[in-house]
């Protein structure tokens, strides 16, 4: 490597901030130049659905933090939090490219300091769709956003559509808790195949990521059938998971289907007929991986 490219990487990579008080530190010199403050949350294994969030940040012209930090306390005991993919190099490498200038990477004991009790309980939001099959999930969510929006206190937050729950319940939380941040909700990445981007996409196996696609399949079908103006919501439903079951077990692979509904886009209540806006929303379980994926459809 020359010296000029030696100087290009260095150039992108980001600072790294391990604690608060460093954080806090370089966001206050970021405010005291005039910058506004861009806050990306995530835990790391970083894909091109992450980089889009931080490009709008950019693109907002924002001082942009991205945040990488696995949360323990929205991983049930039986889930895969040991196992959940760590990239810390190549995750820096790639904020820097996408145009983050910090990264905060806490400890556990930075978030959860020892004797620490409180919580942050969502409502109603998070009692449906993945709530019921991850329960304690969205309080662990809602307990390090709100944890994270105190330390980084940003001026808007940027959330991906791909956790469409994810972002209304941290919009009402925020709205509830008066916390001071816009937040803003960034589009669905794909694969050029139409399966959503994911961490969790990096456990499949090759047979399993050609039976993944299932979920994008019985969206777009779902969709489809609703723009066609069907207005059976169980037939359309029931279609969408032989859907499901058919493209996996065409790949040769067996399938757990969690749920696959079509809800208010809103309040995430079932629709019994179609209108307004919709979330066309299914998490299935294909091997030991558990995906999700939605589509918005308007009628
Ligand atoms: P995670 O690291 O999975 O907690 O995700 C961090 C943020 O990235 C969340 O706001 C996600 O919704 C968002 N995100 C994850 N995958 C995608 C994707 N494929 N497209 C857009 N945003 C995404």
């Amino acid at each position: 490597m020359n010296a000029d490219t030696d100087s290009f990487h260095k150039a992108v990579l980001p600072p790294i901030a391990a604690t608060i008080a460093s954080l806090r530190e370089q966001v206050q010199k970021a405010r005291q130049a005039g910058r506004t403050i861009g806050f990306v949350p995530t835990m790391g294994a970083l894909h091109d659905g992450h980089a889009s969030l931080i490009e709008a940040a950019k693109s907002a012209r924002t001082f942009c933090v991205v945040s990488i930090y696995v949360n323990p306390t929205q991983f049930a005991p039986n889930e895969d939090l040991a196992a959940y993919p760590r990239t810390m190099d190549a995750d820096r490498a790639k904020c820097g490219r996408a145009g983050a200038e910090l990264i905060f990477a806490p400890a556990d004991s930075e978030m959860y300091p020892l004797g620490e009790q409180t919580r942050v309980k969502p409502g109603i939001l998070a009692d449906r769709m993945c709530g019921l099959f991850r329960p304690g999930h969205f309080e662990g969510v809602c307990t390090v956003v709100a944890k994270l929006l105190n330390i980084v206190q940003p001026d808007i937050a940027f959330f991906g559509q791909k956790d469409a729950q994810q972002a209304l319940i941290i919009q009402k939380m925020v709205d509830d808790l008066r916390i001071p941040v816009l937040i803003q909700v960034c589009p669905i990445v794909r694969e050029a195949d139409g399966l959503a981007m994911s961490s969790r996409n990096a456990y499949l196996s090759p047979e399993e990521r050609r039976q993944a696609l299932c979920l994008n399949h019985a969206l777009t079908l779902g969709r489809d059938r609703l723009l066609a103006g069907e207005k059976d919501m169980q037939s359309i439903t029931s279609s969408m998971r032989d859907e499901i079951c058919r493209v996996v077990h065409f790949h040769g692979g067996t399938v757990s289907i969690d749920y696959v509904e079509i809800n208010d886009a809103v309040t995430l209540v079932p629709r019994d007929a179609p209108f307004g806006r919709m979330l066309l929303a299914g998490a299935v379980r294909i091997g030991k991986t558990r995906l999700i994926d939605n589509m918005i459809v308007d009628v």
